[in-house]
C-alpha cells in the first residue's frame, strides 16, 4: 500500500527525481502521476509518491527552457555572412538591421534598382562589422515575456511630505500608510496646526516579474 502522496493542482509544476526533470502536473491515471514537460510534449508517468515541488531555480530554468525552444521553432535560418548571391537577411532583434531591411524592401516597392542595391550593401556591410563571427544560432534575442503584476503579498504604501517653508521643508510626514484616506487625514490635520499648505505625495508597490506559463 503506497502512502497517500500530495495532491497537486493540474499546470502545478513538479520534479521527478526518476526522469531527473521537471514536469507540469496534469492528473493522476491509475497509480501515476502524468507529467508533461513545461512548454509542451509528450507526457510521461511518474511515481506520485516521488514528486515534489520545484525550486524556484528550477522552475525559472524550465520555463526559460521552454521559451527558448519556441523562440527556435520560429526558425531563424542561420545566415552565411560572405553570402552575396542571396541579399543579406537583417537578423532578428537589431536595430540597425531592421532599419537597412526596410529601406531596402520600400526602395524595390519603388523599383528602384540601384537604392535596392545600395542597401543590401550597407545591411551586408554592416553585417559583417556587427554580426560575423559567432554562429547565427546565438543571435537568437533570448527573451521571456515576463508579465509585470502588482505583488499580492504586499500592501501598497501611501505616505504625504509637508515641503511648506520658504528656507527650507517643513519635512513633516505621515510616514507610510496603507490607506491614502489616513494620509488626506494627516494632511488636514498638519495644515490646521501649521498652516502648512504644501505636500509631496509618495506611492509605492511591488511588482513581481511573473515568467509566462
Ligand atoms: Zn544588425
Ligand atoms: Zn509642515
Amino acid at each position: 500500500m503506497a502512502e497517500q502522496a500530495e495532491r497537486w493542482e493540474p499546470g502545478a509544476l513538479v520534479y521527478d527525481p526518476q526522469a531527473r526533470k521537471v514536469g507540469e502536473y496534469r492528473d493522476s491515471t491509475g497509480p501515476y502521476a502524468m507529467l508533461r514537460p513545461v512548454g509542451g510534449g509528450r507526457e510521461w508517468e511518474a511515481d506520485p509518491a516521488l514528486i515534489r515541488a520545484v525550486t524556484r531555480e528550477e522552475r525559472l530554468s524550465a520555463e526559460v527552457k521552454a521559451a527558448n525552444a519556441r523562440s527556435r521553432e520560429g526558425a531563424l535560418t542561420p545566415h552565411r555572412p560572405d553570402d552575396t548571391d542571396r541579399p543579406p537577411a537583417a537578423v532578428p532583434g537589431c536595430v540597425t538591421c531592421a532599419e537597412l531591411a526596410a529601406r531596402r524592401d520600400e526602395a524595390r516597392a519603388a523599383f528602384d534598382g540601384s537604392a535596392e542595391t545600395d542597401a543590401n550593401v550597407l545591411l551586408r556591410q554592416h553585417r559583417r562589422r556587427e554580426h560575423a563571427g559567432a554562429p547565427a544560432r546565438r543571435r537568437i534575442f533570448r527573451y521571456v515575456p515576463y508579465s509585470i503584476v502588482q505583488d499580492a503579498t504586499a500592501e501598497p504604501e501611501y505616505e504625504a511630505c509637508c515641503v511648506s517653508g520658504d528656507e527650507a521643508d517643513c519635512g513633516a510626514g505621515s510616514g507610510p500608510r496603507h490607506d491614502p484616506a489616513e494620509v488626506e487625514e494627516w494632511q488636514r490635520r498638519h495644515t490646521q496646526e501649521t498652516r502648512h499648505t504644501r505636500y509631496r505625495r509618495n506611492f509605492a508597490d511591488y511588482a513581481v516579474m511573473e515568467p509566462p506559463r
